[in-house]
């Protein structure tokens, strides 16, 4: 049992106006006194998979109660499904709400931890005439259900006796019956309007490995049968869930009267679901298995691990959790929204640097050859105490080639033959003309500079333009991975009839770019450091970067682009 702590709330979270309808609610308890002036919650994965941004609503949820009121949150695996449950699922959920900033102290729990206090309150279900070993298929036990205008019918096994129950329930946890041959049901109201009040399941044979208790059950507890005990063991006051458990409240409070145990009380809202976006384990799995993507941790991942791995900063991730708030309705959030905040995040604490994806070489005729100038760079206009750093500058050049149009379309600012452009932090460079290869793409283009344009602006002239650059000499080689959404429509579930999610998978998510050329100043970056790569968006180290060569991964461009890009096609 978990002890109880003294954790009074702090007054000044009571008095604050509750910010949605689950601080009403506590507030309401702490007033009447029903948990005393306790708050304890809890978050409960089942370790079937890794952690997504919708866990990381309730994460937040649930540890960001217990702060306000000064109580406490656990972190409960509820790990009642042997076939699905592995370690490497438990070290990832622990990794993950770390990362968000969040700390269970001392209390992690395990729901399988409490098999034997479980199997004992289905024994007094049983000595109360409460519970019942049915022999019923599951199939059979569907049929006796009935359906949603039509009572069920009893089974025939409802009936047996107390003595007979208690010796079947042992016999089928010493492993004397095979998988799905019997269960153990609540004996409550087969004409209940409610279908899961209608003798549910509470306990199944399955002769499984589990993950914790190895080969020591042959019988595992259901989740309704594991969940409201498990919080009732720790002491939880309020069973924060999401609205498909609705409907299992009755079943919940049942079963905590009947016990006669400490009694929390469940509370309901709307799962986070995003545009562009799928929101389930099962799904992942698939993804993963079948290769769509690079692992859990695919920066195209909704996933904890996969934001982490592709940039995002849990600042930004908290943030966004607290700007879309909790509700009772279902509602389809725009992911551009948490795009935003990691954009914004970045803007305020990211250092800019120069990066060129797509090299084209420049020689400038009039820059002497051999000299190296030292040029300064802001590295980062939002933060002044970032300072400077020093860009070198040379006669030959890389520009993107996205920067240069042989026939420039009406209103190009940047350059083309004959036309000028500044260079960022540079000088002002004409170009004069182009060299091609024998399939007619150009390899270089020839420029000259206006060395007075260092800095200032020529007066009898207007350069609209500005464009980014590295020097050759010292460019650093590297790899640049350009990720974009995983999926083409908005609502990837909604699919014509005996077609599923995978129909919308973007096939052009991930484009590769092995030889961009980024300034000198990021020849020794760590994995994980972030930057801006000016004008064209936040990137930051990937975990295959090596010193010989980084890798980066573009977390978000640098304004929502998406949707012109939709629109136009
Ligand atoms: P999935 O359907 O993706 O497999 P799940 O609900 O089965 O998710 P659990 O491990 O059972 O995943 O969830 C742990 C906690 O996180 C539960 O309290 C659950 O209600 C909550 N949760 C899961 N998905 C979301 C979501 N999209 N938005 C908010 N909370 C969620
Ligand atoms: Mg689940």
């Amino acid at each position: 049992m978990v002890d109880e702590r003294e954790t009074g709330p702090d007054s000044s979270a009571l008095a604050e106006k509750p910010s949605n309808f689950i601080e009403e609610i506590i507030n309401e308890h702490l007033k009447t006194g029903r948990f005393g002036q306790n708050v304890h919650t809890r978050f409960p994965p089942e370790p079937n998979g890794y952690l997504h941004i919708g866990h990381a609503k309730s994460i937040a949820l649930n540890f960001g109660l217990a702060k306000k009121y000064g109580g406490l949150c656990n972190l409960r695996f509820d790990d009642t499904n042997p076939n699905k449950e592995e370690l490497e699922y438990v070290q990832s959920i622990e990794e993950d709400i770390k990362w968000l900033g969040y700390d269970w102290e001392d209390r992690e729990y395990f729901a399988s931890d409490y098999f034997e206090q479980l199997y004992d309150w289905a024994l007094k279900l049983i000595n109360d005439g409460l519970a019942y070993v049915c022999d019923l298929s599951s199939e059979e036990g569907r049929e006796h259900r009935g359906a949603l205008t039509e009572p069920g019918k009893h089974s025939p096994y409802r009936d047996r006796s107390i003595e007979e129950n208690l010796d079947l329930f042992k016999r089928m946890r010493d492993g004397e019956f095979p998988d799905g041959s019997r269960t153990l049901k609540a004996k409550i109201d087969m004409a209940h309007p409610n279908f899961i009040m209608r003798d549910p399941v509470i306990y199944r044979i399955l002769h499984a490995h589990h993950h914790r208790t190895g080969n020591a059950w042959c019988i595992y507890p259901m989740y309704d049968f594991t969940h409201g005990q498990s919080d009732s063991i720790e002491n939880i006051t309020q069973s924060i869930c999401t609205l498909e458990f609705e409907n299992h409240r009755p079943l919940y409070d049942w079963f905590c009267d009947k016990l006669g145990i400490h009694h929390p009380q469940q509370i309901e809202f709307a799962r986070l679901n995003l545009t562009y976006t799928v929101m389930s384990k099962r799904k992942f799995l698939t993804m993963v298995n079948e290769n769509y993507v690079n692992g859990w941790d695919d920066p195209r991942m909704p996933t904890i691990s996969g934001l982490r791995r592709g940039g995002y900063t849990p600042e930004s991730i908290r943030k966004f959790c607290e700007y879309i708030g909790v509700s009772k309705n279902n509602s389809i959030v725009d992911v551009t929204i948490l795009e935003n905040q990691v954009r914004e995040h970045l803007n305020a604490v990211a250092p800019r640097v120069l990066a060129v994806l797509n090299p084209l070489k420049i020689v400038i005729e009039n820059y002497p050859e051999g000299q190296v100038e030292e040029l300064s760079a802001i590295n980062n206009p939002e933060d002044e105490s970032a300072g400077s750093r020093i860009l070198p500058f040379s006669r030959e050049l890389y520009l993107d080639r996205n920067d240069f149009m042989e026939v420039p379309v009406k209103k190009y600012f940047r350059l083309a033959p004959g036309k000028e452009v500044r260079l960022r932090y540079a000088y002002i460079i004409k170009c004069e003309s182009m060299l091609k290869n024998e399939s007619g793409e150009i390899v270089e283009l020839r420029c000259t500079y206006d060395p007075d344009t260092l800095g200032k602006q020529p007066t009898d002239r207007r350069v609209r333009g500005v464009i980014h650059w590295v020097s050759v000499d010292t460019a650093v080689d590297a790899e640049v991975r350009l990720y974009d959404r995983l999926f083409t429509t908005e609502h990837p579930d909604k699919v014509e009839e005996g077609e599923d999610f995978r129909s919308n998978i973007n096939p052009d998510s991930l484009e590769i770019i092995e030889h961009a050329k980024v300034e000198p100043s990021l020849k020794s970056v760590k994995m994980g450091e972030r930057f801006q790569f000016e004008r064209l968006g936040y990137f930051n180290v990937d975990l295959d970067s090596r010193a010989e060569k980084p890798v980066f991964n573009r977390i978000v461009s640098l304004r929502d682009t998406w949707a012109n890009i939709v629109r136009r096609s």
